[in-house]
């Protein structure tokens, strides 16, 4: 049997392609390398140059690999990109997930699992959320990703697919053997810009809003080691493999950091100080996003491993010096 990981040349999908082949899985990896890297698929994993939505291609490699489970990273995740391009984010993500969840029922693949997100929520408050806190997206990103969750429910109820559906809170870090990475140019995220910043590829960073109502001023999120995270997915398939039910479940360590808190590690981590300047606050942050995760640790046995912010950090600047030592060998 064959796991087909979608988006698995991407952040997350190439440490679930890291976190299954240490597990002894068989891995097929759909990517059509939009956003992620050949270079950063698992050579041990075969690669397949395409996309989701490819009906016949995407039924082809089911059929050729005999893949029983399909985990589903592909799409965009850039907030303010779905603001300003809505029906680009509701074709790529939730047309094109439409459109595979109907090959993998065609194909009777019986196991589903897929990347959502706490953007489901909206604003959260301080307290951490819980699965069945009130849904209330806001921006296209966050319905896009809802839209397929609901999908899958209605096709689990009358195909007799099963599926997992894990809601990310904030993920960062990298894989502790220095194997792959966030590598995405430009990206957005605090601890990727902080370590960007600690080793000299950005001149400063910016604070965004420190008039928050939080305990310094500034926001709050529940940042998780992208390894936990991935760990989470593998015992989600057991547990799907094994015939357990539908499940919809936060992945986060239930307790935050603030924006403050975060740089204060990769000073601590880094050892020396770098230019960080205050600045307005970004349209779109909530205060504070944090989760409950008390499902994700009961249904799939779930205990992180990585739940510390200067471990995370630390395994974020590594990869960072790593990189930089990839692209610099490129140029
Ligand atoms: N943030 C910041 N400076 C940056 C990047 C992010 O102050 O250069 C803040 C951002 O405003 C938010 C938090 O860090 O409060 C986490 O942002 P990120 O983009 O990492 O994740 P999000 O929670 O938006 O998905």
């Amino acid at each position: 049997m064959t796991v087909l990981v979608t988006g698995g040349a991407g952040y997350i999908g190439s440490h679930m392609v890291w976190e299954l082949l240490d597990a002894g899985e068989s891995v097929v990896v759909l990517d059509r390398l939009s956003t992620g890297f050949e270079w950063a698929v698992a050579p041990e994993a075969k690669l397949v140059v395409g996309d989701v939505a490819d009906k016949e291609l995407v039924g082809g490699v089911i059929r050729d690999n005999h893949v029983d489970a399909i985990i589903h990273f592909a799409g965009s995740i850039v907030v303010p990109e779905s603001v300003a391009d809505p029906l680009g984010y509701y074709e790529n993500n939730t047309c094109k997930t439409r459109t595979l969840i109907e090959t993998a029922v065609h194909e009777g693949v019986p196991n589903f699992i897929f990347s959502s997100t706490a953007a489901v929520y909206g604003g959260a408050g301080l307290e951490p959320v819980r699965e069945d806190a009130r849904l209330a997206p806001e921006s296209p990103y966050g319905l896009s990703k809802l839209m397929s969750e609901w999908m899958l429910r209605d096709a689990a109820i009358a195909h007799g697919l099963r599926y997992t559906a894990l809601r990310y809170f904030n993920v960062a870090g990298a894989d502790p053997r220095g194997r792959t990475g966030q590598s995405t140019p430009g990206a957005t995220h605090l601890i990727k810009v902080a370590c960007e910043t600690a080793l000299g590829k950005r001149p400063f960073m910016k604070v965004f809003g420190t008039d928050y109502p939080t305990p310094d001023g500034t926001c709050m999120r529940d940042y998780i080691h992208v390894s936990d995270l991935a760990a989470a997915h593998r015992l989600a398939l057991e547990r799907l493999r094994a015939g357990g039910k539908s499940l919809v479940a936060n992945c986060g360590y239930s307790h935050g950091y603030s924006v403050l808190e975060v740089i204060d590690s990769v000073r601590r981590v880094f050892g020396r100080d770098f230019d960080v300047r205050i600045g307005e606050r970004r349209a779109g942050d909530a205060a504070a996003v944090v989760a409950n995760s008390e499902l994700a640790r009961r249904e799939l046995g779930w205990t992180p491993q990585r739940d510390d912010l200067d471990r995370i950090v630390a395994d974020a600047l590594a990869w960072e010096r790593i990189l930089t030592g990839k692209n610099s060998a490129r140029s």
